[in-house]
């Protein structure tokens, strides 16, 4: 199977699909890797990195199976062709067109997105690197934003408290903030509406907020919550923003619009100075008052929507997914490196979203 790595055309997109460190990998798998030139060099990853690993420099688009970290545009598709194979990024519960597109031209595709969330696909779970890229970066973007400092210090001029944060929704990327927070000195406190995580959130060193909403859906994700519940949430949490100096809300529910957690009363309620950094910007954002994409100033508080933070790790951010594809790619060659494409493993069926079907039998 010829692999082709392109290179990112989405605005802003630092990140690459394969490392050269994968590259090598793969080749011993008997694969062969086509790396379109220049793929990797917002990622610090030039050319002769992955010509040196094994890779060749030339049109990658012309693999029999392309990798790719965001959708591809019309024009991508475009040059993928019938019975192409494309694994990345594509959204697949909210860009239905996309989808579409693709299986119209006849490529069969895989959104990493849709890989089953069960144990023997944990190392191809991108949503999880990718998430604990962004949780990280997060909190240094608060870390950064905030005028006052994370850690407790006692100096000649006096001592300074630690910062208070909270993160709200600890799933992947909550969990990785929360510890993040921890590691810079700050007292970090989380909260959810799935108790179990609360085990979680103390196993990282951060206290556990309980305001006793329970929403436990399917698979392991939260519902959506009823239109009490939500404004009985509201109103407990606008209590306790107050008194945070940095809050990063990470709550998200599959396929809906994010809950509004920080409504624009709890903003005005927090100290001047302080930071809310909203990780749900894309699907609306949990802060009232969140302009996706921007950075604004509001009620003196800061409030930062950035929409796609692992871009602003693209090096390790580009390792942890170029581990998920090839962990999935091992999957679909036989011990020869051929494509063997087995429709009834769940994990190659559930991350199919277009084409496949005449191969299924
Ligand atoms: P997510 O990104 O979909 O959501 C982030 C968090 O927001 C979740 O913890 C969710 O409970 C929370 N949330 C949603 N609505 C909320 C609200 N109204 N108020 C407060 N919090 C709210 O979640 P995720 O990080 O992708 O993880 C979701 C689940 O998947 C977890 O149970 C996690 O352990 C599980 N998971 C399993 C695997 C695996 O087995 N391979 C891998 C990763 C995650």
């Amino acid at each position: 199977l010829t692999v082709g790595v392109v290179k990112e055309s989405k605005p802003g997109e630092t990140r690459v699909a394969l490392v050269p460190k994968l590259v090598e990998r793969l080749v011993r798998r008997g694969l062969s890797i086509v790396v379109e030139p220049g793929a990797g060099a917002a990622a610090a990853l030039p050319d002769e990195l992955f010509e040196q690993a094994g890779a060749r420099i030339g049109d990658a688009w012309d693999a029999d199976a392309v990798l790719k970290v965001a959708p591809p545009t019309s024009a991508e598709v475009g040059k993928l062709g019938a019975g192409k194979i494309l694994i990345g990024f594509l959204s697949p519960l909210s860009n239905v067109d996309g989808l579409g597109e693709l299986a119209d031209a006849g490529v069969t595709a895989f959104a990493v997105e849709s890989i089953p969330r069960i144990s023997r696909a944990q190392a191809m779970d991108a949503l999880s690197s990718q998430s604990s890229v962004a949780g990280y970066r997060a909190v240094l973007l608060a870390a950064q934003r905030l005028p006052r400092f994370f850690p407790m210090l006692t100096t000649a001029a006096g001592t300074v408290p630690p910062a208070k944060v909270l993160v709200l929704g600890a799933g992947v990327a909550g969990l990785q903030a929360l510890a993040t927070a921890k590691r810079l000195g700050a007292q970090p406190t989380g909260y959810d509406v799935r108790p179990e995580v609360a085990e979680q959130v103390r196993s990282v060193g951060a206290q556990w907020l309980d305001l006793g909403i329970e929403a436990v859906g399917e698979g392991g994700y939260a519902r959506e919550l009823s239109e009490e519940e939500r404004a009985e949430q509201q109103r407990r949490l606008t209590e306790a923003t107050t008194g945070f100096d940095a809050v990063i809300t990470t709550a998200l529910v599959p396929g809906r619009k994010a809950p509004t957690l920080v409504t624009a009363e709890a903003v005005r309620g927090m100290r001047p100075g302080s930071v809310i950094v909203d990780m749900a910007g894309e699907a609306g954002g949990n802060c009232e008052l969140t302009e996706p994409g921007e950075d604004i100033v509001a009620e003196n508080v800061t409030i930062c929507s950035p929409l796609n933070l692992p871009a602003e790790m693209p090096a390790h951010a580009s390792e942890l997914y170029a581990r998920n594809l090839t962990e999935l790619l091992e999957l679909f060659v036989d011990s020869e490196g051929r494509l063997s494409l087995d429709f009834s493993d769940e994990i190659v069926a559930g991350a199919c979203v277009a084409g496949g079907e005449e191969k299924a039998d």
